[in-house]
């Protein structure tokens, strides 16, 4: 394929820095998992080029942070407008990069959207406090300010919907923004980018850089005084490394990391329902959700004909190429990716779990079938590890207070599936488990109005909702004697 079949490709190769498409000599490729082959070549910052869009965001907060909150409301409100008449050119580039299906492409990019809609509504209803002291010794007056200049990195996963889950409450906020988005899958950010400008999202506010040396570019970044707070996505390993150095600034951070959710289905529990929860949460994205249902706890009571429907509904699914919209499971990320997922399938084949796929994935790009794993034992590897694929290992259990404590037996804590009679016990159960977000008797939590986020070593903070904004704002309290 040639970078010039697809209209989706001309978005733009370059950084983006106080409103200039630089273009380096320096440059990277991007390829499309699913063809193998190179679709685009980008510019590849170097640390100078991060700091001057450093500098850029610098200089533009000094007008944007002061800014009236409605001019910036109806600029997000236009990005949201121009991004819902071109779903279709997002969710190709998303596809063409990522490699995921189109239908969860369009789904990205709707989402990713709508983050945009709902942060111009929220730019203008930024509250304050107004209050007496418990003594009436003075005036409690709350105020919020932006931040200021805002890092955000992203991952390869949902490329749209990362960066405009960060994007949209800074801006709503009056922060401005240098993004760095995944190596992966740089040109949908790229066009965000074209997105807000063509909103008319002044220059410098919003600044994307992409390199091939994130660790070195990001260092002098999360290093130079300038730069107020880090939003990251991506890894609980890389966000570990990046606390690290934000420690050193004392810098405020939000951190979106890893998962390993838990799918409970309870005794009782509609099986037909808990398949459908089961083929969105395991499904979705292919399986490459922080938010996947990684573990499946089933009752026995219904273990059996959970695990047959669940097998003949991945049976029914097609795999192909994602640009071919009949297919509803795309490429992995890439073939790196896809193997990782296969060696950890091949680890638990030596704990005598039955294996079954029931379809045959293409050989050419980085193509998987989806399997499901009967008889896992809690505690082995496809249980303990993110397998961000689609691989749904399957444990059986008699004791629901045993299946709680299995779900809660792990580090992460983002998200947790509970399938349950009724929604009385679904969150009673809820309310036991360890984790910052809990869908029940559904596969699909993420809304932009609400918060998502984790707890334990998920992350730290939450996107969208009402926190979101709270996020890229600091507090000042001024106590007054009125
Ligand atoms: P990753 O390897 O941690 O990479 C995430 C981002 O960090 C990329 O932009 C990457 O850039 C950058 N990065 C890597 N090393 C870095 C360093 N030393 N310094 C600065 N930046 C660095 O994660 P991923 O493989 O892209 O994404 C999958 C992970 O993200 C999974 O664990 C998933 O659960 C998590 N995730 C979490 C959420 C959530 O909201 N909680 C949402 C989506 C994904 P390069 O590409 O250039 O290396």
């Amino acid at each position: 394929m040639s970078t010039t079949d697809t209209p989706a490709l001309n978005a733009p190769t370059g950084l983006l820095i106080a409103d200039e498409w630089r273009q380096t000599s320096q440059r990277m490729p991007v390829t499309d998992p699913a063809s193998q082959q190179v679709i685009a070549e980008i510019s590849d910052a170097s640390v100078s080029d991060g700091l001057d869009a450093v500098s850029a965001a610098h200089d533009a907060f000094q007008t944007w942070g002061l800014s009236a909150p409605r001019v910036r409301a109806e600029i997000l409100r236009k990005a949201f407008e121009i991004m819902s008449s071109e779903l279709e050119i997002c969710a190709r580039l998303i596809t063409l990069e990522n490699g995921k299906a189109t239908r969860d492409a369009m789904g990205e990019a709707t989402y990713a959207a709508e983050f945009f809609r709902w942060f111009s509504e929220e730019a203008a209803r930024i509250e304050g406090g107004f209050r007496y002291s418990p003594a009436r010794d003075k005036t409690i007056i709350t105020d919020h300010r932006p931040i200021g200049v805002a890092y955000m990195i992203t991952p390869w996963n949902f490329p749209a919907a990362m960066a405009t889950r960060k994007l949209a409450p800074a801006l709503a906020a009056g922060c401005t923004a240098v993004l760095k988005p995944a190596g992966e899958t740089p040109l949908t950010a790229l066009w965000i980018g074209d997105v807000l400008r063509r909103a008319g999202l002044p220059d410098g506010v919003m600044n994307i850089i992409t390199t091939s040396t994130s660790g070195a570019v990001s260092s002098a970044i999360l290093a130079d005084p300038r730069v107020a707070t880090l939003s990251f996505t991506g890894s609980t390993y890389v966000g570990k490394m990046l606390l690290k150095q934000t420690a050193e600034r004392v810098l405020p951070s939000s951190m979106e990391l890893g998962g390993n959710a838990p799918f409970l289905v309870l005794e009782g529990a509609d099986v037909d329902t808990a398949i459908a929860g089961a083929m969105i949460a395991k499904m979705r994205n292919g399986g490459a959700a922080c938010t996947a249902a990684n573990r499946f706890y089933v009752h026995e009571s219904v273990a059996d004909s959970f695990t047959s429907k669940l097998e003949s509904a991945f049976a029914a699914l097609k795999i192909g190429p994602g640009v071919d919209a009949s297919n509803d499971l795309g490429a992995m990320v890439s073939v790196k990716e896809r193997d990782k997922i296969l060696e950890l399938l091949d680890e638990a084949a030596g704990e005598g779990v039955v294996i079954s796929a029931s379809s045959v994935a293409p050989t050419d790009g980085a193509f998987i079938a989806p399997y499901v794993v009967r008889g896992v034992e809690h505690g082995s590897s496809l249980t303990r590890n993110e397998i961000f694929g689609p691989v749904a290992p399957i444990v059986t259990f008699s004791d629901q207070a045993d299946a709680i404590r299995m779900a809660n037996d792990t580090e992460y804590g983002l998200i947790s599936y509970v399938f349950a009679k009724d929604a009385g016990e679904g969150i009673k159960v809820a309310r036991q488990m360890e984790s910052g977000m809990v869908a029940i008797n559904r596969g699909l939590a993420s809304d932009p109005a609400a918060p998502f986020g984790g707890m334990k070593e998920s992350g730290l903070g939450r996107e969208g909702g009402f926190a979101g904004i709270h996020e890229f704002l600091e507090t000042q309290y001024f106590a007054v004697d009125l």
